[in-house]
């Protein structure tokens, strides 16, 4: 479908059917070693007359239709001067009276920059929902992916958000410790989460991209990649960790291996955890089986494993790939995740 109005790269997965509005283009930071979304573009923040021009085309082009969900493209609404951006907010609610919820994702170090007052009167406005991609909760991994902030900041920062009245959403991404720091990472993500009880906890799978810094890092060994089932260790040592929260959590991606994972804390938490114990108790056969049907896409959760001719299929795959690419086959799963969009 060709807009005619200017859209950004990429959404979040919860925004697939909302009105894409782009205030900012790429991200002001731009510098984590695992991110490529905005890699070949110089960011900017668009003038508010420009915005405004883009709204009207959006509201002709979609004629009434009644969108009640806008997200904000791209990387950071908050990087824009309040004053601006409540302009933007009136604007866009004039010409889509039906939206119940705007959103953009914000970092937490322009957000600490915005007034108690200021985020406020974006909440009142409209502005009512924020992504944060914290990634981790260790000040170590945060620095080691060069993330620009700190754990304290990204509490101050959520804390902030929530007190605004805004409902927050918080990306974790498994596997961005490596083999390194991966109880470190779960263990102080958790800490992190028990403090801000995001109303979403969003997990992803670390899948490393070509021409990113993490990238350079796994070929000068600097990083290493953990297995895909000491990935589910990992997420198995978060889940235990949480604690005295109230979000929903939700492997939510296809770069997830255990999409079926997802539950509404604290009441699910077991749920959630024999979700890992009952892939983690898998013999080594079934596990490569589910977890290459899994990255091939042929499996979506663990029951499928009981539809035998799908099995002999995987296990034929597996063969070949092992016969093919010796001792090889967790950089395939690993390369199969890496090109899930
Ligand atoms: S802050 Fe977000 S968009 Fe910007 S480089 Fe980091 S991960 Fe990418």
């Amino acid at each position: 479908m060709i807009h005619p109005h200017e859209l950004g790269p990429i959404r979040p997965v919860d925004e697939a059917d909302s009105l894409l509005i782009r205030t900012t283009r790429g991200c002001p930071w731009n510098k984590c070693e695992f991110c490529v979304n905005y890699q070949d573009t110089k960011f900017s923040i668009r003038s508010v007359e420009e915005i405004k021009a883009d709204i009207e085309k959006a509201a002709n082009y979609f004629n009434q239709h009644p969108f009640t969900t806008c997200f904000l493209q791209d990387g950071d609404s908050f990087a824009m001067k309040t004053s601006d951006l409540l302009v933007v907010l009136e604007y866009l609610k004039q010409h889509f009276p039906n939206l119940q919820r705007i959103s953009s994702y914000g970092r937490a170090q322009s957000l600490i920059r915005k007034s108690k007052q200021e985020l406020q009167e974006l909440c009142h406005a409209g502005l009512n929902k924020l992504y944060c991609g914290m990634e981790s909760g260790s000040d170590i991994v945060l620095k080691n992916i060069r993330k620009g902030t700190s754990a304290s900041n990204i509490v101050t920062s959520a804390q902030a958000a929530k007190g605004a009245g805004m409902v927050l959403s918080e990306f974790i991404i498994l596997g961005l410790g490596g083999q390194e720091h991966w109880e470190e990472h779960a263990t102080a993500t958790a800490e992190v989460l028990n403090k801000i009880d995001p109303d979403h906890i969003r997990v992803l799978t670390i899948g490393v991209k070509p021409g990113s810094g993490l990238e350079q890092k796994l070929i000068n060994g600097t990083f290493e990649l953990q297995t895909e089932k000491n990935i589910i260790e990992e997420q198995r040592m978060l889940i235990e960790k949480l604690n005295g929260i109230s979000s929903d959590y939700v492997n939510h991606h296809a770069v997830d291996l255990l999409t079926e994972a997802r539950g509404q804390l604290p009441y699910d938490k077991p749920k959630l955890l024999a979700i890992m114990d009952r892939y983690l108790a898998l013999n080594e056969a079934d596990m490569l089986n589910f977890t290459l049907g899994r990255r091939l896409g042929h499996y979506q959760r663990l029951d499928d494993l009981q539809d035998l001719e799908r099995y002999e299929a995987i296990n034929q795959q597996l063969h070949e790939f092992e016969s093919q690419y010796p001792g090889q086959i967790e950089t395939i799963f690993h390369s199969l995740r890496s090109n899930v969009v």
